[in-house]
């Protein structure tokens, strides 16, 4: 188990989240194909002070 600190407040509170609109998930789409299946994008961030460590996308396989 990674043991993840906070640059900003060296919190031990990493929480994961995902990046949505006001409906539903934001998505990652490959540039060429929007008709393909995309990923979703997911985040880790503080519980504590709210930095943004980082952005991942879910599954980099579906968008091929
Ligand atoms: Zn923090």
């Amino acid at each position: 188990m990674k043991n993840t600190i906070c640059p900003k407040c060296n919190s031990e509170e990493i929480k994961k989240g995902v990046m949505a609109a006001s409906v539903g998930q934001v998505h990652m789409y490959p540039e060429k194909n929007l008709s393909q299946k995309p990923s979703p994008i997911s985040a880790e961030y503080c519980g504590n002070c709210g930095y943004i460590m980082s952005l991942y996308v879910e599954t980099p396989k579906n968008l091929g």
